[in-house]
């Protein structure tokens, strides 16, 4: 039997006002998005940067509100609980930041930042040193660790310091908001190997943020492709991969280096700037950029689904090009 999804988006918008409090408009950053995360499973959001993936992010965290839609956690609603209210639920939802050093107080130990939560949320009694040890252990940092301070840390150390202070509190959903930003390729790896094993070892479940398609393969089992705060792809990672459906996952991922010269993909140019989402396009949103678009694209949304486009992508079969192209 499939277990019961521990995180649950549905049809979930987030509007901002535009031109002060008092304005009638509003621009949408998330525009009406629904997926479940199961215990144990890691879903990535993916996007560029204005896509929406981290005001979702957010939103799920409880730091921004939304405007429509509903946002439960391991069976409780908490979209509009405010901050208060949120509190109790970070013990078993955390979040990891991008900045891996700029996000831990330069003043405060590493001993410190990783038993912080503790201090915030309540020790039950536990010995806070002994745990700062465990945690350090946990993420693969040796226990003499606890005496730095943050400017003593490397890049990939610092992150392992965040990861430690995200599993703190034994949590059952870890969001991470750009995991591997500014690290070395190698100790990228690292950094996804542990996260990977954390996972298995304490049943943890992960959205992970990112613009970055070499952590979507690492680390996600399912993963959604957002293009002006609206989802275009969903699909597992491994098949998406394999055969992107919609064009913008086709050219995200042509983007993508990859390795193995066989498996390399023609790189498809995406023609035009992002639109404002001050003035959307209509019908498919995509359609201005897009190298398949037809007549049809710009006049009707495409319809909802896993794949939001009017001329899905097939292996080995390209729909012709679009008629206003040579
Ligand atoms: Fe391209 Fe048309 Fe599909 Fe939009 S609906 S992604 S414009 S082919």
């Amino acid at each position: 039997m499939t277990a019961a999804p521990i995180l649950s988006v549905d049809d979930v918008q987030v509007a901002f006002p535009v031109g002060g409090l008092l304005a009638r408009d509003a621009i949408l950053g998330v525009a009406g998005v629904s997926f479940e995360v199961r215990p144990g499973e890691t879903f990535a959001l993916v996007g560029e940067s204005g896509s929406g993936k981290t005001t979702l992010a957010r939103a799920i965290n409880g730091l921004q509100d939304i405007s429509q839609g509903a946002i439960t956690f391991e069976g409780v609603r908490i979209d509009g609980l405010g901050r208060a209210r949120m509190k109790p639920l970070r013990r078993r939802m955390s979040m990891m930041f991008q900045d891996p050093v700029g996000s831990l107080s330069p003043r405060m130990t590493v001993g410190d930042l990783v038993t912080e939560p503790f201090r915030i949320h309540g020790h039950g009694g536990r010995n806070l040193r002994d745990e700062a040890v465990r945690l350090l252990n946990l993420v693969g940092l040796p226990a003499d660790f606890a005496g730095r301070y943050p400017h003593q840390l490397s890049g990939g150390q610092a992150r392992r310091v965040g990861v430690a202070r995200a599993i703190a509190l034994d949590p059952a959903l870890i969001i991470a908001d750009e995991p591997t930003a500014g690290l070395d390729v190698s100790v990228q790896g690292e950094v996804l190997n542990l996260l990977n094993e954390l996972r298995e070892r304490l049943g943890l479940a992960m959205v992970i943020i990112t613009h970055n398609l070499h952590v979507v393969h690492h680390v996600a089992d399912r993963m959604a492709v957002m293009y002006l705060g609206r989802f275009v792809e969903v699909g597992e990672t491994g098949t998406v991969f394999a055969a992107p459906r919609h064009p913008y996952t086709a050219a995200l991922l042509s983007a993508n280096p990859e390795p193995d010269p066989d498996r390399a993909r023609d790189r498809i140019t995406l023609p035009a700037e992002v639109p404002s989402l001050m003035s959307r396009p209509s019908g498919c949103e995509f359609h201005t950029r897009c190298p398949w678009a037809q007549a049809k694209c710009a006049a009707m949304p495409p319809p909802a689904g896993d794949v939001s486009c009017h001329f899905p992508l097939s292996p080995g079969a390209r729909p012709p090009p679009r008629e206003d192209r040579p």
